[in-house]
């Protein structure tokens, strides 16, 4: 039996891609193992939005051969769609997979014998069109299921388009497929995974479906706790989901809305589809329907032509926004796309100095967060994860929430009231009301 391992870079959706692969191989007859126990393959599925992705790719290479000298390498993801030729030169890398081929390696690749050169399998990104259907099983409490993938909208900044190709979706019959399946397994959290997920219902280039049907069909999904949509451009989030996310039984009260920048002008030379207006009104939609939920904003700092007052644009309009924390990106440049050839290039040392500030900032609004939720009951899922004889979980709003280990609890959703914040920033429970329904 060949043992195999992998080893993920990046985002959900590559997380959940991953997971499929896997489970191909697993249905084959190969054993899955944990990475240092000597496979004989190794699936490396990379990210290209990562920093230093090259520099990543060769280190994990370089790792997996000290720990399989004679072991096959395999990479595939984003940056093996984006760079094939520069993967293929690295040492001990056998084989490179493209977006379209990805899905079809154990077919492609056959019995894994190694060859004198890296093998390379990989189309021009536009032959990328059909939809593979994907999910992880990581842990038993949650599950990236994903539903779309590839994007039509060609921001200046990005590389997703070119490493992934046009918008294109599974379809809202098959995804319930999926769904149900899920549901029979112990996974209580499912969360909905795409590369541009309100853009859902386009196949073969056409639009058949509509995201806002997709979340009203999984809603009747029995078995499944929670539905969680990961991020949703502002512009595709429309008040058709929103309102029905107020009274969904399954969908939380969570928001993950890219805002990239507060400044309109950052937006239009961005080639975003909205404007800042656009944004807070969202923002306003939700407070209102759903005081309690929770929103986080990806926001870009030292973007081409982002002065010290555009910057500060950014930051006030934050500063005033009733959202709860910040997912920061420094800008970097990237090969091939229109904001390389932008004027008005930001040094990388007030990058540097925009990021801290709205990390800080960032902190400040989760922590507000936090305290306006403290007292009230929520619903906590609790995972696995134990650290200083603390377990953790999430609410439906999404505050991590600290409690003492109990293993019964694992992978169980308890009504708890959030007691205070300790030190490392979580909310915790102090004495869960559930420890005593259990005696
Ligand atoms: S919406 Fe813009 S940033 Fe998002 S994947 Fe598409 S091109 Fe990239």
């Amino acid at each position: 039996m060949k043992k195999v391992a992998f080893y993920t870079l990046g985002c959900k959706l590559n997380f959940s891609e991953t997971s499929t692969i896997s489970r191909q191989f697993e249905e084959k007859g190969f054993l899955k193992v944990d990475f240092q126990e000597n496979p004989d393959i190794f699936i490396i599925n990379t990210c290209s939005v990562t920093e230093n992705a090259d520099k990543k790719c060769k280190k994990i290479v370089k790792e997996a051969k000290k720990i399989s000298p004679n072991s096959y390498v395999a990479i595939i993801g984003c940056y093996a769609q984006l760079k094939p030729k520069e993967i293929s030169d690295i040492k001990g890398v056998d084989a490179v997979l493209g977006a379209a081929e990805k899905f079809r390696l154990i077919e492609l690749l056959g019995d894994f014998a190694k060859e004198q050169d890296a093998k390379v399998l990989s189309s021009e990104i536009t032959e990328a069109k059909s939809f593979n259907n994907a999910y992880s099983i990581n842990d038993r409490t949650r599950t990236f299921l994903k539903v779309q993938d590839g994007c039509n909208y060609g921001c200046a900044f990005c590389t997703i388009p070119l490493a992934r190709g046009k918008s294109r979706s599974n379809t809202i019959e098959s995804v319930l497929e999926s769904a149900r399946e899920i549901a029979g397994t112990d996974v209580k959290e499912v969360v909905l995974t795409g590369v541009n997920i309100g853009d859902f219902g386009i196949v073969e280039g056409k639009r058949n479906e509509r995201f806002a049907d997709l979340v009203f069909a999984l809603d009747n999904v029995e078995g499944i706790d929670r539905f969680r949509i990961s991020s949703i451009e502002p512009n595709l989030l429309t008040n058709e989901i929103i309102t029905f996310a107020s009274h969904s039984k399954r969908f939380v009260p969570h928001f993950h809305v890219p805002l990239q920048s507060g400044s309109n002008t950052i937006l239009r030379r961005m080639g975003r589809r909205y404007l800042r207006e656009l944004y807070e009104d969202r923002v306003s939609k939700i407070k209102t329907l759903m005081a309690q939920a929770c929103i986080g904003v990806d926001v870009i700092v030292g973007f081409p032509g982002e002065t010290d007052e555009l910057f500060l644009e950014t930051y006030n309009f934050l500063n005033e926004l009733d959202i709860s924390y910040l997912h920061v990106f420094t800008y970097s440049e990237r090969a091939n796309t229109r904001a390389t050839e932008m004027d008005g290039i930001v040094p990388m040392k007030k990058r540097n100095e925009r990021s801290k500030m709205l990390r800080i900032l960032s902190e400040k609004k989760r922590r507000k967060f936090y305290e306006e939720n403290l007292g009230k009951t929520y619903t906590v899922l609790f995972e696995e994860d134990v650290e200083d004889g603390k377990m953790h979980g999430f609410t439906e709003n999404y505050i991590r929430v600290a409690a003492k280990y109990d293993p019964m609890l694992i992978n169980e959703t308890k009504q708890v009231t959030l007691d205070y914040i300790n030190d490392s920033g979580n909310v915790e429970v102090l004495e869960p009301e559930f420890i005593y329904e259990k005696h």
